[in-house]
């Protein structure tokens, strides 16, 4: 009962003399209750009570797994290979993956630099786990991911927000990161393509943030999630032209090859690193689930058109978008990668939170409010191009007309 009064403690059962409980040691954590709710989900929530509605909010590839995706998980789990595997993961993929990374990211590791994780998501927060302690100072892009800020907050890290903003094409700017940098901070994350701005860092810019984490003797952490959704070739990895002794490079199969809930994704880091991802994968998930994992190695050592033909299908829908909405005088980033359009809807007059919500109250569309992405995604709108295109282009007519009214 350390350090309380009765005041917290309470009675259990209906009887005299009942147990007291100490009710302040069986509250929940208050950092995560002090985590905010992700403004995507209200969205998601309200759309639920509009029947029909355009969903352009949700970052999720309408298209299917491959079939022979699916087929060699299929025969994978039927071959019995269905036990606990090593927790970097499976040597096959491991292989192949430091083979893709070679070939289509432009840089070398051996296997022993990757994990195979579950999904980008946990590459990152086990990357996060690896690199900080609390109160070591996380460089995140605002607008940015909203995961980014969570996963530093549940670890107690200190988060130092850096603006994306239009005048600069949406990238980091060096000057922005000199002036919030400081003697904490230990990690800069950048994500490339962007979610939510479909921005890509040009080699020049990479280079230039290079030389900034390494004289500030900064980790990177680099999201490059959508690295093969790259519209005009202009990506760059960062491990290519960074200190890759200091970059940590987190990817996915999920916006790939169509495959979210197969939940694969892998870290590529200097092995130092890669050791203690690995090692965290044993509390965090163990491994990650072995059919899947020859899933993975089916979509990656398979046919590659699936890829193209994604990427070919986003491009021509970004293009169309981009088009109605500026033949409507509406400003939108031209993303170079990714699959969102960021929409300036600050001709509403409303904030991105009640736009987002009263498009979908009386246009039944709905997109996910810029504020979600963070403070410097007030006034815009992000649309996801993962959708079936007749319904994206009338969901964008629809919010066209929103904007004009
Ligand atoms: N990074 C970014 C920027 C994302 O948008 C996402 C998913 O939306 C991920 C990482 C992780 O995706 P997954 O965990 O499905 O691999």
């Amino acid at each position: 009962m350390r350090g309380t009064t009765q005041e917290h403690l309470v009675p259990v059962g209906e009887e005299p003399n009942a147990i007291m409980i100490d009710q302040q040691h069986t509250t929940v954590s208050s950092t995560i209750v002090d985590i905010p709710r992700s403004g995507i989900r209200e969205i998601m929530d309200v759309a639920q009570e509009v029947p029909g509605a355009i969903l352009l909010s949700t970052g999720e590839p309408n298209f299917p797994t491959p079939p022979h995706v699916v087929d060699a998980a299929a025969a994978a789990a039927r071959a019995g290979k269905t036990t606990y595997v090593a927790n970097s993961g499976i040597p096959e993929l491991r292989e192949a993956l430091a083979e893709k990374i070679r070939t289509r990211n432009g840089y070398g590791v051996t296997p022993r630099s990757i994990v195979v994780t579950n999904g980008g998501v946990e590459a990152l927060f086990a990357s996060f786990t690896a690199l900080l302690d609390p109160g070591d100072g996380i460089l995140l892009p605002d607008p940015g991911w909203p995961n980014f800020s969570m996963m530093a907050r549940i670890l107690r890290a200190r988060i130092q927000p850096y603006p994306l903003a239009a005048a600069n094409g949406f990238l980091p700017a060096v000057e922005d990161l000199e002036r919030l940098c400081d003697e904490g901070t230990k990690v800069l994350l950048i994500n490339s393509p962007s979610n939510p701005l479909g921005a890509v860092i040009d080699r020049e810019r990479m280079r230039a943030l290079a030389a900034f984490a390494e004289r500030r003797g900064l980790w990177i952490i680099s999201d490059e999630c959508y690295d093969e959704l790259d519209f005009e070739g202009g990506f760059v990895s960062a491990a290519a032209v960074a200190d890759p002794e200091r970059t940590v490079s987190i990817y996915t199969f999920s916006k790939t090859y169509a495959m979210t809930g197969w939940r694969v994704g892998y870290a590529a880091a200097p092995v130092r690193a890669a050791e203690q991802i690995a090692k965290l994968q044993e509390p965090i998930v163990s491994s990650v689930n072995t059919p899947a994992q020859y899933a993975a190695l089916a979509a990656l050592t398979g046919p590659q058109e699936v890829v193209a033909t994604m990427r070919d299908a986003y491009r021509e829908r970004r293009d169309e978008v981009c088009a109605r909405l500026a033949r409507a005088g509406i400003a939108a980033s031209r993303p170079g990668g990714a699959f969102y359009v960021w929409v300036d809807v600050r001709a509403s007059g409303m904030t991105s939170r009640q736009f987002t919500l009263d498009l979908l109250r009386t246009r039944a569309v709905a997109l996910a409010p810029g504020s979600a992405f963070g403070a410097h995604g007030e006034g815009y709108a992000r649309i996801s191009l993962a959708t079936e295109p007749t319904a994206l282009y009338e969901g964008v007519d629809r919010l066209i007309a929103a904007l004009r009214a």
